[in-house]
C-alpha cells in the first residue's frame, strides 16, 4: 500500500517548541501566562482594525460565548448558515435556542443574502426576531461580506462572524475575521494553523474580550473566596498551547500561499476534464483556499472519483452535509434554494495540507486522470 495522503494535516515551522519550552522553563504551565497574552497580541497585529483577541479553547467554544455576550437564551431563535460544519449551529442548541437554517448562493457557496432577508421578515412577522445571524466563509472562501451585512444592519441584527475556516482570507482587503459584530477562529488540527485544538474570539472592543475571558475563566467575581454570580465555562486557552499558536504565526502567510498554489496546479491539471469545476474567487474576494474543492458532474461521478481515490489510499471528502440535511435539526425552519444541496452532491474536498510534497500532488493528479481516462 502507498503511504496514506491526508485531506488537511497539522504543518509545524519549527519554532513551535522554543515557547514550549520557556513555559515549562518558566512554570507556566496553566491556561493563562506570556504565551495566551502573546499568541492573542500576535493575531490582532495580524488581523488590524484594531480588534481585541480573546485566545480560547476552541472554535466551538468562542460561539458558545459570542451567543450568551449577544443575550441569547432559551427560546430565541438564531440565523445559521445551513452548509457548514456542525459546530457553527451546536452552540445555538447549547443555549437553548433554535436554529433557522439558509441556503447558500452559488458564487462563494456562503449564507444567501437573499434567503437570508426573506427568512428574517418571515421569522420577525411571526413574532421571533432572530438574535443573531452566524455567517461562515466556507473553505476560506469570504462570504458576501457587504451584502449579508446591509441586511442585518437593516434589521439590526448581529452577525457572528464563524471564521473557523478562513484565517488569511480577506474581503476587500480586510482580514476575514474582522467582519462580525463579533468573529470566531479555530485553532484545531486540520485548520490553516493549529495549535493542536484551540480558538478564539474577536471582539471590537475591549470590554466584549473582558467578558469573554471572566466566562472562559469560571466567572469568579472580585473576591479573595470563589464567589460566582454568573454561571461560567472553562474556556480558556492554555499557555502550552498558546505557545504553538506562537510558533505557527510565524508561518501562516506561508500556508496561504502553498495552499493557494495547490488549488492553483489542481485547476491547471484539470481545466481540460469537462466533469470537473472550480469554485473561482468574486472581485474582492482574497480566498486561503483552505481547502480544494471540486465539482462533479453528478452525485455518481463524485463517489465514484472518492472511491478511487480511496484505493489509491489518498484520502477526499464530500463537501460538508447541510445543516438542513442532518437528522438531529430535521424539525429546525430552513429556507432553501437548493444551492447547498445540489454542491452536497457534487463536490469534493481535495488533498490539501501546506505540506504536501510535489510527489503527492503528482499522486493525487494523476489518479484523478486515471479515473476520468478509464471511465
Ligand atoms: C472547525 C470549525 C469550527 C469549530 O472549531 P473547533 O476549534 O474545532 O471547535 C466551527 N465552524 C467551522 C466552520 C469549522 O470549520
Amino acid at each position: 500500500m502507498k503511504p496514506k495522503i491526508w485531506l488537511s494535516s497539522p504543518h509545524m515551522s519549527g519554532n513551535e517548541q522554543t515557547y514550549i519550552k520557556e513555559a515549562f522553563d518558566t512554570n507556566w504551565v496553566a491556561p493563562l501566562g506570556p504565551n495566551v497574552n502573546g499568541f492573542e497580541k500576535d493575531l490582532e497585529s495580524y488581523l488590524k482594525e484594531d480588534r481585541h483577541v480573546a485566545a480560547l479553547a476552541s472554535g466551538t467554544s468562542a460561539l458558545h460565548l459570542s451567543l450568551i455576550l449577544l443575550g441569547v437564551t432559551n427560546g430565541d431563535e438564531v440565523i445559521c448558515q445551513s452548509k457548514t460544519f456542525s459546530a457553527s449551529a451546536n452552540p445555538i442548541v447549547y443555549q437553548g435556542a433554535t436554529p433557522v437554517f439558509i441556503d447558500s448562493e452559488a458564487e462563494t457557496w456562503n449564507i444567501c443574502p437573499t434567503q437570508l432577508e426573506i427568512a428574517i421578515k418571515d421569522r420577525i412577522s411571526k413574532g421571533k426576531k432572530p438574535k443573531a445571524v452566524i455567517a461562515v466563509h466556507l473553505y476560506g472562501m469570504p462570504y458576501k461580506v457587504e451584502e449579508v451585512n446591509d441586511v442585518a444592519k437593516k434589521y439590526e441584527i448581529p452577525v457572528i462572524e464563524d471564521s473557523a475556516e478562513s484565517l488569511g482570507s480577506h474581503y476587500r482587503n480586510q482580514k476575514c475575521g474582522t467582519f462580525g459584530d463579533i468573529s470566531i477562529l479555530s485553532f484545531n488540527g486540520n485548520k490553516i494553523i493549529t495549535t493542536s485544538g484551540g480558538g478564539a474570539m474577536v471582539t471590537r472592543s475591549e470590554d466584549h474580550k473582558k467578558q469573554a475571558v471572566f466566562l472562559a475563566t469560571q466567572a469568579r467575581d472580585n473576591a479573595p473566596h470563589y464567589q460566582h454570580s454568573q454561571i461560567g465555562y472553562n474556556y480558556r486557552m492554555s499557555n502550552i498551547v498558546a505557545g504553538i499558536g506562537r510558533g505557527q504565526m510565524s508561518i501562516l502567510d506561508s500556508h496561504v500561499e502553498k495552499r493557494r498554489s495547490n488549488h492553483e496546479l489542481y485547476f491547471n491539471s484539470f481545466k481540460n476534464i469537462d466533469q470537473i469545476t472550480f469554485l473561482s474567487e468574486p472581485e474582492g474576494h482574497f480566498s486561503n483556499r483552505w481547502l480544494s474543492c471540486i465539482l462533479l458532474d453528478s452525485l455518481e461521478t463524485r463517489e465514484g472519483l472518492r472511491l478511487a481515490l480511496e484505493k489509491e489510499n489518498i484520502e477526499s471528502r464530500p463537501l460538508w452535509k447541510p445543516m438542513h440535511q442532518q437528522p438531529i435539526f430535521r424539525n429546525s425552519p430552513n429556507y432553501l434554494n437548493g444551492v447547498s444541496d445540489e454542491l452536497f452532491d457534487r463536490g469534493l474536498c481535495l488533498p490539501s495540507g501546506s505540506n504536501l510534497s510535489k510527489e503527492e500532488l503528482d499522486r493525487v493528479i494523476s489518479a484523478i486522470n486515471m479515473y476520468f481516462a478509464v471511465c
